[in-house]
């Protein structure tokens, strides 16, 4: 508890530093280990059409429980592995992981359905990445089009003339590119002509209220119809009632993520749900209820 007064204030902050700083050793500590240890696994949530409901793509996030630490949620634990470039080493696992998982779905009820997979600054710097996205797809015999990245605005700004070179070579292979949590971060309107993007995903901060603020009801009908204008596909993150979904798809919001439609989850129960709603031409009726 910080008491008033310089000194006691000092204190408190210096703790809780020291506290965050210990934290983050902690967690570097336990993630040198974690892959070897096969300590991850992938999850995946139902990126939903927006009129019909019907599954669209999925998003692969990462899920660690380590030995020591238990589950650790990855908004602790993946700016860790950014500052110590592991993420590196840990990117190319899930790239190899959500590549082997859509491998084995194909033929099944998940087949043709896209796997998209956040991906970090350094591993876009990184020379080899390009080359190993396509190592990758073709060891699993994948199509280009059934992967996606998704980038932060951070990975933009970050190494610009780089990136335009990278997204360009990923777009030849087929593999899409969006940018994700649009409208945090820097959000200069610029990157959606400088880069050759395929999706914007809004971000739940906006999406969240969009029921009861007329602002952000306001911002994202215009990010939406700025979207449609740049010929973008759009994807609301965070969707989580029934009535925001309706009213991102009266917007025309092309895709909904959020845990109204589904959570993430493991393999096998994505695909006694893609099972439990086959593809239909109409898929109307077919409107996926959280579980
Ligand atoms: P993100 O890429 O924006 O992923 C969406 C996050 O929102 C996920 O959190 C997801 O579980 C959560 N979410 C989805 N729908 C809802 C909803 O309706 N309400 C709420 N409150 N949350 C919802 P998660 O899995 O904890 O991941 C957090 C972030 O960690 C991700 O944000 C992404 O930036 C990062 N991350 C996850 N997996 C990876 C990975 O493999 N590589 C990298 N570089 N980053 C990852
Ligand atoms: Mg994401
Ligand atoms: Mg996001
Ligand atoms: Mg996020």
């Amino acid at each position: 508890e910080a008491k008033k007064g310089g000194r006691g204030e000092l204190r408190f902050f210096s703790d809780a530093m020291n506290a965050a700083a210990h934290d983050a050793l902690v967690i570097d500590g336990a993630l040198r280990h974690a892959i070897a240890a096969g300590e991850f696994r992938l999850e995946y949530q139902v990126i939903a059409e927006a009129g019909s409901g019907r599954l669209g793509k999925v998003e692969a996030l990462l899920r660690w429980r380590s030995a020591t630490l238990g589950t650790v949620p990855p908004d602790r634990f993946i700016p860790v592995a950014e500052d110590s470039g592991l993420i590196v080493e840990l990117g190319s696992w899930v790239l190899e992981e959500a590549c082997r998982q859509a491998a084995l779905w194909r033929g099944g009820p998940l087949d043709g359905v896209r796997i998209s997979i956040n991906v970090s600054a350094w591993q876009l710097a990184d020379p080899g990445f390009v080359a190993l996205v396509e190592a990758t797809l073709a060891r699993h015999g994948l199509p280009g089009a059934l992967l996606e990245l998704e980038l932060t605005e951070r990975v933009l700004i970050d190494d610009g003339p780089n990136v335009r070179t990278v997204l360009e070579r990923l777009r030849t292979l087929g593999v899409s590119v969006s940018l994700d949590d649009f409208g945090t971060g820097y959000s200069s309107l610029s990157y959606l002509t400088q880069f050759q993007l395929n999706t914007l995903k809004i971000d739940r901060a906006f999406v969240m209220d969009i029921e009861h603020s007329a602002r952000s009801n306001s911002l994202v009908h215009a990010i939406i119809a700025m979207g449609h204008s740049l010929g973008l596909q759009l994807v609301a993150e965070g969707v989580e009632t029934d009535g925001q979904a309706r009213i991102l798809a009266r917007m025309g919001c092309h895709y909904l993520q959020g845990f109204h439609i589904a959570r993430p989850a493991a393999p096998d129960q994505l695909l006694l749900f893609a099972a439990r709603r086959p593809e239909t031409a109409s898929g109307a009726a077919h409107t996926i209820h959280s579980t």
